[in-house]
């Protein structure tokens, strides 16, 4: 009896483990056709100076338009991407696509402003990454100033390469910002050392800022700091007008969230940028 459930153990072990991967390679060759057949897509979440209210940056965020599931969210398959490797290819499409809408969005006379682009890990550390994005750069027509590289904390624990790379990047007259700062490794060594511009609070910090006074104590001592180091510094998933009051007050430059926008496609995002720095700076009077 022990043998013969023994057995049929093994055997329901083993088929779960075939369709796993058998799903992992149909989604690794999903993946791929994606790219070939330019199924991915960028939305865009506008980021608004909180003292005037204008949109002054954008954010580019990644969807996968498929053919059969429709619009697919970047926690479904990025973490995949980035394990196989299909991240580099689909980074690189990310990067360009983002510079060449900022370019055009600039060519249709819309401000000039700064969009920002999520980089994975292995992309920070690929071999060469300042001749990539400055191939880029070229190739769209795309004023480095006018580029954010965001980058998490995880990415700084190796602090050679990481000082290494952030100084050719600066070199190149890219911003870089820490995404989700605060979930990381935090070491304020870094802050010191390393030549960015800017932190992002992550939203688990901001969601609770009016109800649990730890997350208020850690956002406004961030903002404080952000201050002192002279760096720029912008609240994740501000969803209410509490929070944004409490940011306000506590002097954060700027904010991305629900509040004034979900990531939208470049459309909409044009719709707002004709109309929503009013919108927000009379949203901002009440
Ligand atoms: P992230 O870079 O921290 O981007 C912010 C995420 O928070 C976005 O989710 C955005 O839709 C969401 N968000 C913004 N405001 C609010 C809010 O007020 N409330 C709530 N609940 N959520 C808000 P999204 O677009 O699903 O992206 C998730 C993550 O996927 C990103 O987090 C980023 O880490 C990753 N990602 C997205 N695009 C790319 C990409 O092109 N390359 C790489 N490597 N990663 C990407
Ligand atoms: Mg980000
Ligand atoms: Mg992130
Ligand atoms: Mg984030």
């Amino acid at each position: 009896r022990a043998k013969e459930k023994g057995r049929n153990d093994f055997q329901i072990f083993n088929s779960d483990m075939k369709s796993i991967s058998i799903n992992r390679i149909k989604l690794e060759n999903e993946l791929r056709k994606a790219l070939t057949n330019d199924e991915f897509t960028l939305y865009y979440q506008p980021q608004v100076d909180i003292e005037s209210g204008r949109i002054v940056g954008t954010e580019a965020l990644i969807r996968w338009n498929h053919p059969e599931r429709g619009l697919v969210p970047p926690n479904q398959f990025i973490p995949f991407a980035e394990e196989t490797g299909l991240i580099v290819p689909i980074g690189e499409w990310v990067l360009r696509a983002a510079c060449k809408q900022n370019k055009a969005w600039q060519e249709q006379g819309f401000p000039a402003m700064p969009i920002s682009v999520n980089l994975s890990m292995r992309q920070f550390f690929q071999h060469n990454l300042k001749g990539k994005i400055s191939y880029v750069l070229e190739q769209t027509g795309l004023a480095p100033q006018y580029l954010e590289l965001e980058i998490t904390e995880s990415m700084t624990m190796d602090v050679d390469h990481a000082i290494q790379s952030l100084l050719e990047l600066k070199d190149l007259g890219v911003n870089v910002s820490i995404d989700d700062f605060g979930t990381g490794y935090s070491s304020l060594y870094f802050l010191k050392k390393f030549p960015i511009d800017k932190l992002k609070i992550d939203r688990s910090f901001v969601r609770d800022i009016m109800t649990d006074p730890n997350d208020a104590a850690i956002v406004a001592t961030i903002i404080a700091m952000t201050h002192h180091l002279n760096l720029k510094v912008i609240a994740e998933g501000v969803e209410t007008e509490d929070q944004l009051r409490f940011l306000h007050q506590n002097r954060c430059n700027e904010v991305q969230g629900y509040w004034f926008s979900p990531p939208v496609d470049a459309r909409q995002m044009e719709v707002m940028l004709v109309g929503g720095s009013q919108a927000a700076a009379a949203k901002l009077e009440q």
